[in-house]
This record gives C-alpha cells, sequence and structure tokens, in this order.
C-alpha cells in the first residue's frame, strides 16, 4: 500500500479488525444509532472486543457549540470530547467508555489534513478529495481498530455514518468506507441500510418504493448492502420484505424489520431471534472468535433486566424537570434516558413533567407549578432565562422537603437560593446572571481553573475524580465509596471564599476535588431534608441500564418513600432510601 493512497498505522494487519458499516436511506432520525449500538452489543455480548464510531457529515470539530433545541444534547465524554448524543445511546447500551476516537465529523477530518498541507505534509502534491481525504478517514479507521477498547484491539469496529446515502456531505465517509472494504479484503466489512418503509394512512398498506429507491442510491455509490433493516411503524409483511431483497440483492434471511418497540432494549433480543447476529458472523467469519460462556453471561445479565422491563410496575411517582428547553426532550436525552434506568430497576412507573420556569417570579407560583411532583430535577443550562424561576423551584423544593436533584446549573441554583434564604444574602448570584453581586459566590475563577491547568475562559470539561465525604448522604449512595470519577461541562463554580460561610450555614459539601478547594457534590442533613442533593458534574451522562446512577436512584427512591413509608423497609428501600441508622451502617461496613 502506498502511504500517499491508503495510510495505515505502522503494524496494521489488513483484515483482522471486521468493519460492520450502517447508512441511512430514505431519511435520518430513524435510530442508526439505536440499531448499530445493538448489533455491536450482540457481538460484544459474544466476547468480541467492539468498537464505535460516529461519522458526523458537519464541519464543527465537535458538538460543542451545538444549540441543543436543534441538534440534542452534548454529550461529553471521559476525555471531555463534546460529541452527539448519539455516542450516549451507544456508551449505554455497550456499558462502555467512548473516547475522542471513537467520534469524526468533517471539520476535525479537513482541520488535520489542512494543517499537515501547511506542514508540508504532501511533499509538494495537490491535496484531493481523493485520495487525501478518503485515506485520512482510512487511517482513522484503522487506527481505531488497532486501538479497539481499553488496550484491546477491536474485533469489529462500527461504522454509523451520519445523515443519508446521497448527501452531499456523507459522500467522501462513503467513499472511503467503500474504498476500505475493498482494501481490507473480501469478508472484512459488513454493510447495512437501514432504510423506511412508509405506511401512508390514506392507502392503509406498507409501501416499499421509497426505500428501493435509497437504497438504489447507496448502489450507485458503489456500495452493495449485506442487510437491509427496515424501519416501519407496524412489523414489515413478508410481501413488503420480498421486493426488498429482490430489488436490494439480499437474501430474504438477511432483511430486517426493524419496527417500533416498546422499549429500545428489546432490539437486541429481536436482532438475536431473526438470526442477524449469526449472519453477522458468517459474513465476517467471525464464528470462531466466539467465547460462549462470556455469551451465556452477558445473555442472563440482559434477561433479568429485561424481566424487569417487563414487570408490572409496582410504585409511580411524578417528576417535575425545570428547564428551559422543555419543548424539547432530546436536549436532556441521557436524564430521560438515567430516569428510566431507574424506574426498570426500582419497578416504578415514572411521570416525567417538563417545566419551563420563565414565567415564575415568586415561591407561591413555584408552588402551583410544582403542584403534584414528588420529586424535582434542576438539569444543567446555560444563560440567564427561567434562572429566577428555578431559584424559587429549589427554595419551594428545600422548604417542602420534596425530594430534590440539582444538577450543574442546578448546583448553581442550590448554592444561590440557600445563601440568599438562609445565609442571609439576598443579592448571592452567580457572575453569569449578574455582574455585580456583594456575594458572588458562584464566579468564573480562571486562575482555580489555571491550577489544574484550564486555560483562561474555557470549561472544565470531561470526568475528574471527585472525593466523597463519609458518613454523608454522598457515601450513603454511593456505598461507602470514598472516590468517584464524573463527567463536568462547565465554566463557573463556587467561589472558595464564601465556603466557611456557606457550610456554616448549614450546607454541606460532600464531593470534592482531590487537591484544590473545589465544590463538587452538596447536599442538606438528614435532619434538614430527606433528599437534597445536587452535582457540579452531570451524573445522566454515566448512567447505564444494569448500572443505574446512584443520585437519581436516592431521587426516585426517596420520592417513593415519602408516599409510601414501608418502602424504606424493603430491600430496594435499605439500599436506596437513608435513614436515620443508615450512616451510621454504611460507616461500619465501609
Ligand atoms: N452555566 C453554568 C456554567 O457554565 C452551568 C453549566 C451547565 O449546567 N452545564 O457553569
Amino acid at each position: 500500500m502506498s502511504e500517499a493512497f491508503s495510510p495505515a498505522p505502522e503494524g496494521y494487519q489488513p483484515g483482522k479488525t471486521k468493519f460492520v458499516v450502517v447508512i441511512g436511506t430514505v431519511m435520518s432520525g430513524l435510530g442508526k444509532g439505536i440499531f448499530a449500538s445493538s448489533l455491536a452489543k450482540l457481538m460484544q455480548d459474544k466476547g468480541l472486543s467492539v468498537a464505535p464510531i460516529k461519522m458526523e457529515g458537519y464541519l464543527n470539530i465537535d458538538s460543542g457549540t451545538l444549540n441543543p433545541y436543534r441538534h440534542g444534547e452534548v454529550f461529553v465524554l471521559d476525555d471531555g470530547t463534546e460529541t452527539d448524543m448519539d455516542l450516549g445511546t451507544y456508551e449505554r447500551i455497550l456499558g462502555q467508555d467512548l473516547l475522542r476516537r471513537n467520534f469524526i465529523t468533517a471539520g476535525q477530518v479537513y482541520t488535520e489534513i489542512l494543517e499537515r498541507e501547511r506542514r508540508g505534509g504532501f511533499l509538494g502534491r495537490d491535496v484531493q478529495m481523493i485520495p487525501h481525504v478518503t485515506g485520512h478517514v482510512k487511517m482513522r479507521l484503522r487506527e481505531l481498530a488497532m486501538t479497539g477498547n481499553k488496550g484491546r484491539p477491536a474485533d469489529v469496529v462500527f461504522v454509523e455514518v451520519g445523515g443519508t446515502a446521497g448527501d452531499y456531505e456523507n459522500g467522501f465517509y462513503i467513499e472511503a468506507l467503500r474504498e476500505l472494504a475493498f482494501e481490507e479484503g473480501p469478508g472484512s466489512a459488513c454493510f447495512v441500510a437501514l432504510t423506511y418503509i412508509l405506511e401512508p394512512s390514506i392507502l392503509g398498506e406498507q409501501k416499499s418504493k421509497a426505500a428501493q429507491l435509497g437504497i438504489k442510491r447507496l448502489m450507485e455509490a458503489g456500495v452493495q448492502p449485506h442487510l437491509v433493516a427496515c424501519r416501519a411503524k407496524n412489523p414489515v409483511t413478508n410481501k413488503v420484505m420480498e421486493k426488498m431483497s429482490m430489488f436490494s440483492n439480499v437474501p430474504m434471511k438477511r432483511v430486517f424489520s426493524m419496527h417500533d418497540r416498546d422499549s429500545i432494549y428489546t432490539i437486541p433480543d429481536a436482532m438475536r431471534s431473526a438470526g442477524l447476529d449469526r449472519e453477522i458472523l458468517s459474513i465476517l467469519s467471525l464464528h470462531d472468535r466466539v467465547d460462549t460462556g462470556q455469551e451465556d453471561r452477558s445473555r442472563a445479565a440482559w434477561a433479568a433486566f429485561s424481566s424487569r422491563l417487563a414487570a408490572p410496575r409496582k410504585h409511580r411517582v411524578t417528576i417535575g424537570i425545570m428547564g428551559k428547553y422543555a419543548a424539547l426532550r432530546d436536549a436532556y436525552a441521557s436524564i430521560d434516558k438515567a430516569l428510566e434506568h431507574c424506574a426498570i430497576s426500582l419497578g416504578t412507573e415514572i411521570n416525567l413533567k417538563w417545566m419551563d420556569t420563565s414565567d415564575i417570579s415568586t415561591v407561591s407560583q413555584a408552588e402551583t407549578l410544582l403542584a403534584g411532583a414528588d420529586a424535582v430535577i434542576v438539569p444543567g443550562g446555560f444563560g440567564t432565562r427561567g434562572v429566577e424561576g428555578k431559584l424559587r423551584c429549589v427554595e419551594h423544593a428545600r422548604t417542602k422537603r420534596i425530594p430534590f436533584l440539582g444538577i450543574c446549573l442546578g448546583f448553581q441554583m442550590a448554592v444561590i437560593e440557600y445563601a440568599r434564604n438562609v445565609g442571609n444574602w439576598s443579592d448571592a448570584n452567580s457572575t453569569e446572571f449578574s455582574a455585580n453581586s456583594s456575594h458572588a459566590v458562584i464566579s468564573e475563577l480562571p486562575d482555580q481553573k489555571s491550577l489544574e491547568g484550564i486555560m483562561g475562559g474555557t470549561m472544565r470539561l470531561g470526568a475528574q475524580d471527585v472525593l466523597i465525604e463519609g458518613g454523608t448522604l454522598a457515601s450513603f449512595l454511593w456505598n461507602g465509596k470514598s472516590a468517584i470519577r464524573e463527567r463536568f461541562r462547565h465554566r463557573y463554580e463556587v467561589d472558595p471564599k464564601f465556603i466557611a460561610d456557606i457550610t456554616r450555614a448549614g450546607m454541606i459539601f460532600s464531593g470534592k476535588h482531590p487537591l484544590h478547594p473545589i465544590m463538587q457534590v452538596l447536599e442538606l442533613p438528614l435532619s434538614a431534608h430527606p433528599y437534597f442533593i445536587a452535582a457540579q458534574f452531570h451524573p445522566e451522562l454515566t448512567s447505564r441500564p444494569l448500572t443505574p446512577q446512584p443520585l437519581f436512584m436516592g431521587l426516585v427512591a426517596a420520592a417513593i418513600a415519602q408516599q409510601e413509608p414501608d418502602f424504606a423497609q424493603s430491600e430496594a428501600g435499605r439500599r436506596w432510601v437513608r435513614q436515620a441508622n443508615s450512616g451510621k451502617a454504611t460507616a461500619v461496613s465501609a
């Protein structure tokens, strides 16, 4: 292979890692990420090392500046990369932490190429879309293949191409993947076309023409799919599956109906029942890498989860979430998922009420807004809109002993509310919202950040260790652990010069940076409130179906316990509801 045309990392062995490529046709927004991650899970369950990568066509370097209203939430990886929310889907379904190498945008590709061009890295050649841009994409994929996951090279790289086949902006990805499949050799790549079967209500039947044309688009780009997955409202009829098979040269056993289901968590099992996992093993000659013992263990764990998912819900709680993006749930996708994980784990129905606080200016308005809420979440956010309303909601939750969880901005709100109403500093605020407060308890503090090597006014991004104080609610929730690792994305923080006064007023900072006076978890003592806790990090980003995040578990459990006092004595209650003797019990066992 000539380096100029198809670079590969040192020591790369073509054909060793296999590639599964998922490309959408007809339209986007079909759940390509859910499909690809479920497929990856089936392979991971078999003991194979999997590494997903999402390819974005846009020119942004990352998702950091994207408006969550338009694009859904910004997901933050352990290494601080700000990505598309789909990376969250992969992390949750695979239970695997991803890194920058699992996310690629056209902006990254072009920047890396242009920087190399300026350094003279192309030896006098003209730099072209083909072979240089496509070559760079192949290089990134091969690097990912070699680094894989946790030091183990990938058996299978799962590639999700953003947008749909035929989009101008992702054409170079599809071309790069076509070249890669050819260069790696037969049996190295499996292309999956994810398409959509229309079912217009005026006709009352499924129509496959748009799907057929979409797949033709992919074939025009030189890609013959090996598998076709048909998204549809209802199970895809045999007639339509036969047409799809016939017109895309894909045998019937490799055409899959991915119709709407009650829960995405049933998709891996549905794929397995349809035999998709075995088809992929055959297409990629992977049968001999399967670890059946591992597969049995993974399936048993998932089956236990699935049966909790299907079991009737014993409890019911309503949670109010105060967010200015109330109109768009995708803006809080991970919170939604984190609560879903708790609901399944605790056998509870959770009724979420998204609330816009822009019009709230008094506590009694907050009380009206929150009527019927058994728990309150103030999530992350930027900018002044709705902030005063959120403060009134925190006050209501604190004084009326309603279980409360503050996240990032919500943590800062809890500090400000406490400083104003308990500390009696009536103008306490954050410098994000007011430049001239005499008690700017939340502030930007570039000097403090420089201690950690964070530049100027930029954000604290990515995962860090948080030390947990023993004997606290936080310590109870994390089962006595003294250090945890959570993900941050914020610019402002508690100004250390107020810590002593806030603590004297009764607020406990139970989670802190290991070295510097950076406050990361706050709480109120049990004598003051059954469940009042907040985190400067984003706990929702690390919740997983099989291991729900403790702050959310505690919130939901506290809400249940307030309605059903007996719940506290149940097994789940003893684990998640802090009671007068829980702290001591933890201290003894820890
Ligand atoms: N706006 C706040 C800050 O920058 C909170 C950020 C957030 O909630 N993610 O610190």
